[in-house]
């Protein structure tokens, strides 16, 4: 997980910064082309808006002088103070009304002013011509900073003063920003006159210096004079008439102090500026010097205009903004996805990988479960040819892989006496049972045989029988305890003679085998004489010896095949194959008589000489081919036992 986040981040950097590698240098010169255009054209506006200033005061200044020279007004100020006749008052109010046509006329083509008074020595207005129309009361300017600042100059010099705030063209109830220009009117002789004011709508002025700038760029128009003060109009510039720069644009304020001309950074904003005194830069006039109120000039006038960057380039072109922004989105978002699948894959694959594994455990160890089973596993296909068995089965059987698979058909691995039982169950697992089971034997490859129980079922499909799966168990074991407990339960254990269940199975074969091939069969009854006595005198221990002394006698003088069994206490039976009556008879005598010179070594504590002699008394028949069963032979025989008996023992009596 904690990758997972390290991937995250990377897949959203890695992209970014790539991006913003490939993308920077473009933009850094598109930024800095801007910069160039957005210099070159302030640049260029600034000067625009320095000419304009320049040509339009040094009008002004043109306009003042020109009127203050006109020679009829120099004659009828020299007139007006002098006394006159009826004539000359007639000539003088003449003169006054001509006056006051060109001054109206003057103020008609000169739109720029509001005003144009002509001012006697003594301060009194003679005329004043405003654009109301309405000649004003007559006044006396003797007060005035415009009139006693004129009135100390010399020909062809001019005051001018800072833009104040003044009734304008509108009327007198609103105010505008106002410039007063005058000038000293002088007589021929050089004699000081008067003065002449011209009052200049400041606002027509600002409005063509503020048209100087290229309205689309962005920039501000700045005019200030020394003090700071904003001497640009109120309704159409970025500050109010007469508000301090300083307050408003500090840095500005603190860069211009520096130089006459130059440029500086303000804020997110690039300024140019330059200085405009019209004390000095009236040289295109026709004035011998200006003059200004001190600590009012000079002026400064610049630019403030936005300064090209990233977010002006970005917010400029809103496609490209889009573009960009899309471009970073797209391949932050691919980063994240390819980092996302990746990550599901990699997890996927880990949990294949384990499943794998925990899959080729678990077949590994089924398939040694298969292999080495305590049991033996086979597939057989429907011929019954040997398709797969494990190493248990190959190894009961002594064969390999490669000599069985594909190659051997199961059934000839059963021996002959069992394969009816094995085709039987075989038989079966094909046809619609499905399953069968059978004990049969195998034979190994020493030669030797298996008997195993086979179970075994069918693998199916939509298209039937495909293939049988059987299990084999060794019976060995089982066959032995079985041999065992039949021996056991047909052996009388202290002679290990056969007992009275054995001779009955015997007699059945022998009876069926002598019936087949025309063979005589008898039976020999025995019983010991005078048993009892034995027991009584040396004990019962005595007697078991006796028994046991007789089984081995009786064994040595039997043949193979003879049947020698103890039918309970002292009685004992012998089943003859092949022989006759006369021959049985034989056979018996030459028992008695071994049995007669038999002695059983008992101890001389007990007899003297330590050997004691017993007998025996015996009845012979033969057993009838036409007898099924062994009970009338039996009978007959202990017949002629008894009468051997009734004869005085240690004799034969057929019967
Ligand atoms: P007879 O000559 O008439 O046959 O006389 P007998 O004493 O042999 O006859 P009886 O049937 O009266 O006696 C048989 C005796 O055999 C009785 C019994 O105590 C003894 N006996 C039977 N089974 C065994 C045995 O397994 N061991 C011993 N020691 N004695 C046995
Ligand atoms: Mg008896
Ligand atoms: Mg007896």
């Amino acid at each position: 997980m904690k990758h997972l986040g390290v991937r995250l981040v990377l897949a959203t950097l890695l992209p970014t910064v790539l991006i913003t590698i490939t993308l920077a240098p473009f933009v850094w010169s598109n930024i800095q082309n801007r910069l160039d255009h957005a210099r070159t054209s302030a640049q260029a506006q600034l000067e625009a808006e320095y000419d304009v200033l320049l040509q339009d005061m040094n009008e002004s200044i043109n306009h003042a002088l020109a009127v203050a020279e006109f020679p009829n007004i120099e004659h009828y100020l020299q007139s007006a103070q002098q006394t006159h006749s009826p004539y000359e008052e007639g000539q003088l109010k003449q003169n006054r009304e001509q006056l006051d046509d060109m001054f109206k006329t003057l103020l008609t083509h000169f739109g720029r002013y509001t005003r144009l008074a002509l001012i006697g020595k003594d301060g009194d207005e003679h005329f004043s011509t405003q654009h109301s129309g309405a000649r004003t009361t007559k006044r006396n300017h003797s007060e005035t900073r415009y009139f006693m600042e004129a009135m100390t100059l010399e020909p062809r010099s001019l005051y001018v003063s800072p833009p104040h705030l003044a009734p304008g063209i509108a009327g007198p109830e609103i105010t505008t920003g106002v410039m007063d220009i005058a000038t000293p009117v002088f007589g021929r002789d050089g004699q000081r006159l008067g003065v002449l004011l011209l009052t200049l709508d400041w606002g027509s002025l600002a409005d063509r210096f503020l048209r100087a700038i290229d309205a689309q760029s962005g920039a501000v128009a700045l005019l200030v004079d020394a003090n700071g003060s904003w001497l640009l109009p109120t309704e159409t510039s970025a500050m109010p008439f007469g508000g301090l720069l300083q307050t408003r644009w500090p840095d500005a304020w603190q860069a211009m102090q520096v130089a006459n001309r130059g440029s500086a950074s303000v804020g997110d904003n690039l300024l140019f500026f330059r200085t405009h005194d019209i004390r000095t830069h009236h040289f295109r006039s026709q004035a011998e010097q200006v003059f200004g109120l001190q600590n009012s000039q000079p002026w400064r006038l610049g630019l403030i205009t936005p300064r090209p960057g990233l977010a002006s380039l970005l917010a400029e072109s809103p496609w490209k903004s889009a573009l960009v922004i899309l471009v970073y989105g797209l391949a932050i978002a691919f980063g994240l996805g390819w980092v996302l699948t990746n990550h599901r894959q990699r997890t996927l694959k880990a949990e294949a990988q384990q499943l794998s594994a925990e899959a080729r455990d678990y077949a590994r160890e089924l398939a040694d479960l298969y292999e080495n089973a305590p049991c033996g596993y086979h597939s057989l296909n429907e011929d019954g040819v040997i398709m797969k068995m494990n190493r248990t089965e190959q190894q009961w059987l002594g064969r390999r892989a490669d000599e069985l698979i594909g190659k051997q058909k199961y059934r000839e691995l059963v021996t002959p006496e069992t394969r009816a039982a094995f085709d039987k169950a075989f038989q079966e697992v094909l046809r619609d049972g499905h399953e069968g089971s059978a004990e049969c034997e195998l034979i190994c490859q020493d030669g030797s045989t298996l008997p195993v129980a086979i179970e075994a079922t069918a693998r199916t499909n939509a298209d039937g029988f495909q293939y049988s799966r059987a299990m084999v168990f060794d019976l060995t074991e089982r066959k032995q305890l079985e041999d065992l407990l039949t021996r056991q339960a047909m052996t009388d254990p202290l002679t290990e003679l056969g007992n009275r269940r054995y001779l009955e199975t015997q007699a059945a074969m022998e009876m069926a085998k002598a019936r087949r091939n025309g063979m005589p069969l008898c039976l020999l009854a025995i019983d010991l004489d005078r048993f009892k006595n034995i027991n009584d005198l040396y004990g019962h221990d005595v007697g078991d010896m006796v028994l046991q002394a007789f089984a081995r006698t009786a064994k040595s003088q039997l043949r193979e095949g003879d049947v020698l069994c103890r039918m309970g206490g002292e009685e004992f039976s012998i089943l003859l194959p092949d022989t006759n009556p006369v021959r049985a008879e034989a056979i018996a005598e030459r028992l008695r008589l071994s049995i007669e010179a038999a002695t059983v070594t008992i101890g001389e504590d007990l007899i003297d000489g330590g050997n004691l002699t017993y007998t025996a008394s015996f009845g012979v028949t033969e057993v009838k081919p036409d007898e099924t069963s062994l009970k009338p032979a039996i009978k007959r025989a202990d017949q002629g036992l008894y009468e051997a008996k009734e004869t005085g023992r240690n004799c034969i009596v057929v019967a």
